[in-house]
This record gives C-alpha cells, structure tokens and sequence, in this order.
C-alpha cells in the first residue's frame, strides 16, 4: 500500500503530463474562484502622479525647515483636476486628498496646521504652522511618488494565481475589465449504492440518504469546477457501467462507494473493462484507504481521471481534501497544489493510535487558556460521522504510531 506522499508524487506525475485546460476570456465580475491562464500586467503607473494624501497644502518642504509660515494661496487642485501653478518659495496650493501634486511641491501641511477652518473658501493667505521640529518636515510628507506602489508593465499576479475577491480591485485599477482564465474542469459526480435515497427523500428501514453526491458537487464547485449529476448509481453492473460511461466524457469523473472489498463493490472491476488505467488502489491514511485513482486517455478525445472513492461521508471527504482537489489545481495550472498542514500543538491528550497517519476532525481551540497554536480534536465516532464535521473547522493529521498523543504535541492542522 502507498503512503498519501507516494499518492501526491502519483497524481503530480499523472496529472501533470497530461494536456492543460483551454483558456478562455471572462469578465472580471465573473472572475472570483478562476485561476489565470496568463499573468495580468499593469498599463498604468499607481498612483499615476505624484499625489496629496490629505487635505491641505502643498509646499516646498524647505520653505517649512527654513521657518517660513505665511504663504500666498496660488489655486485649489482638486482630485480629478491637474494643476495650473508652480509652487516656489512662499507661495502654496491648497490641494485635497487624492489630488496631483503641483510642480516645485514635495510635501503638505494638514489642513489642521493652518489658519483656516476644514470647509472655510480658500483664502488669498495662510498661515502655516507645522507642530514639530521643522527639520522632521521633509521631502514626501503627506504624498505619495508616482509608480510607488506600483509601475506600469510589471507583473501584478502571475498565471496560475487564483483569483480572490480580495484581488478585484487591484485587477480593476490596472484595467483587466476581462481576464484570460482556465477553462473549468468538468467534474462528474456519481454516488453509488443501492441503500442511497435521495436527500429530499425520508428513507425506508435499510436505506439511508445520499450524503456524498451533494457534498461532492459542493466541495468541487468550491473548487472551480463545473459538476455533471450523474444521480446516484445502483450497485449493478448493467447500471454503474452506463452510468460511468457518461462520466468518462468529463475532465474528472468522482465516484463514491463500491470501492472496497465488499461483494457489491464492482467499481474497480467495471472502470477496468472500460479501459481505465489503474495509478493506484488503496494509500496508507485513516480515514479513506480503500481509494482508487486511474486514468482514462482515449485516442481520440480528452482524458479523464477518474477517483473512487470510499463510501462512508468523512473518507470521501478526505479523499476530495487530499486528492481530487490537488488534481483539480493541477488541471488549472495552479502553483502549489499539494495540500498544506500548518505546525500546530494538541490542546488535548488524544488516544488515536495505529499504523495509518490520521486525518481527525478539529478546530483551532476555544479555549482562551489555550496554547498559541492549539487545535482541539472533536469527539468523533470515525467515518461514518459527519455530525462532528459539523463542528470541525478543518483535520488535524496525527502521524502513524504505537503510542497514545499528550496535550501539547507537535501535529499538523488543515483548515478547511
Ligand atoms: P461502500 O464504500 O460502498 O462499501 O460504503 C461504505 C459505507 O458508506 C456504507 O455504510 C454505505 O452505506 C455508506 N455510503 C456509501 N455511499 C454513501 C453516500 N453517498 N452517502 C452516505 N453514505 C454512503
Ligand atoms: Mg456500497
């Protein structure tokens, strides 16, 4: 059985030999969750002047270090105006936030260093009275240069970079109205079971509700894709195989349940027949062993990958954590794909123990006594509980050993 490292270093060499999806050009109002398909340049500078940032006056620095305080008022720039006049020593501009900076300025004195009221006309005279020692009044006070921010033709995010709504204004201030983004992968999403109902639905005596469809499609949604409902699938050949057989024209085809080694379990056997190439079956992880991951390249038309997933809710969610959402990143041209544990300590003895590293539902502790960096295991009853999930705001992994954890210990955390 191979370790879930051996699994990544799989999925980075499968995936990422494979073609990369199509670009394609969407708005930017669209564009939050996409991930570039080529890096967004500036054309402009930011800000694209020298600029005031208060409301005041702009002066010659060196009129304020040699003690001058009464200057002649030569125009008011407001922000969207350009300036008419050139300061030189003794005379000033009143100038609001935002607003370019007149020639022979470098720096402004607040407002409130005057002798005049916030909203008072702007008057023929001022008298200025910077609070300090005058020497500490230098070139670029209260402004900002041209391009110091940030200059025209430089890189603002690189191709592969996800776009987050934190991210929109910025790409709207260097005028990426549309952005050139990966096409989304198409993912199938086929639940199997003869005991699954669907959640709209009270089950009978044996049944229970389909819990891994909705939460699949949700977590690859999330993730970017496009999801195909393939409804759920019914533990016999005739039906799994017409049913995967549509999944198989999608980018990602996700199965959940009929994985392992039950008598029911026909999905390795039927994604065999159908020519798809094994990369592997089962990794060494608790919980989500039973895991297959394979390949289907036809000829003539896309590959699809293919992920069956064990069928008890938590396995499956871990597997879509570990696995199908890096291959998703890969797909996308995404930089970092693998998934990433932050250091963090128990905030609790934890008896969890056995030969397969641990992913265990888990917050960041409540407690305000709590260690800096502590996570709280929840009670869990093992993958088949998702009422702890519930309460989990992400895993946190606990290596394969022998020995009981103590509070206090080293242990890496995966925030949701
Ligand atoms: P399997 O992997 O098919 O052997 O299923 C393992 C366990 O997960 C069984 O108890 C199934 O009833 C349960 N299970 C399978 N599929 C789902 C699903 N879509 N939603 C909720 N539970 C499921
Ligand atoms: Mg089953």
């Amino acid at each position: 059985m191979i370790s879930v490292e051996e699994a990544f270093e799989f999925i980075e060499q499968r995936v990422g030999g494979l073609p990369q999806l199509d670009a394609e050009k969407i708005p930017l109002s669209a564009s939050v969750g996409r991930v570039l398909s080529r890096a967004i340049v500036s054309d402009v500078d930011s800000p694209p002047h020298d600029k005031s940032v208060m409301d005041g006056f702009a002066v010659a620095s060196r009129d304020i270090r040699d003690g001058v305080t009464d200057f002649r008022v030569l125009e008011t720039i407001v922000a969207g105006t350009m300036p008419t006049q050139t300061i030189s020593s003794g005379t000033t501009s009143r100038i609001m936030t935002g607003a370019p900076m007149p020639p022979g300025a470098d720096a402004v004195v607040m407002v409130e260093l005057s002798n005049i009221g916030y909203n008072a006309p702007t008057p023929d005279e001022v008298t200025l009275n910077w609070n300090g020692p005058v020497e500490n009044f230098t070139a670029g006070k209260h402004a900002m240069n041209r391009a110091q921010n940030f200059a025209k033709n430089q890189i603002i995010f690189p191709a592969g970079h996800t776009i987050r709504a934190v991210d929109v204004g910025l790409l709207a201030e260097v005028g990426a109205a549309n952005v050139d983004v990966s096409r989304m992968p198409s993912v199938a999403v086929l639940p199997t079971g003869d005991e699954l109902v669907d959640c709209g639905l009270l089950p009978g005596d044996s049944q229970i509700r389909n819990s891994n469809g909705p939460m699949l499609k949700a977590i690859c949604q999330n993730s970017g894709a496009e999801v195909v409902d393939l409804g759920i699938g019914a533990d016999s050949v005739d039906d799994l195989t017409a049913k995967i057989k549509i999944g198989l024209d999608q980018d990602v085809l996700l199965l959940s349940g009929g994985v392992s080694a039950g008598t029911m379990d026909l999905v390795p056997g039927i994604l065999k027949s159908l020519g798809v190439v094994q990369v592997f079956h089962k990794v060494k992880v608790k919980p989500g062993k039973p895991i297959f991951f394979g390949v289907l390249e036809p000829a003539a038309s896309k590959p699809c990958l293919v992920f069956g997933l064990p069928g008890n809710p938590v396995s499956s969610l871990i597997g879509v954590h570990l696995f199908v959402s890096m291959a998703l990143r890969i797909m996308t041209g995404q930089k970092s794909c693998r998934p990433v544990g932050r250091p963090a300590v128990l905030s609790a003895p934890h008896q969890t123990r056995g030969d397969r590293p641990t992913y265990w539902p888990g917050r960041w502790a409540k407690d305000p006594s709590a260690a800096p960096g502590a996570v709280e295991p929840l009670r869990w009853n093992g993958s088949s509980d998702l009422f702890s999930l519930g309460q989990a705001e992400g895993l946190i992994l606990m290596a394969a050993r022998k020995e009981p954890w103590a509070a206090g210990e080293q242990v890496f955390y995966f925030p949701f």
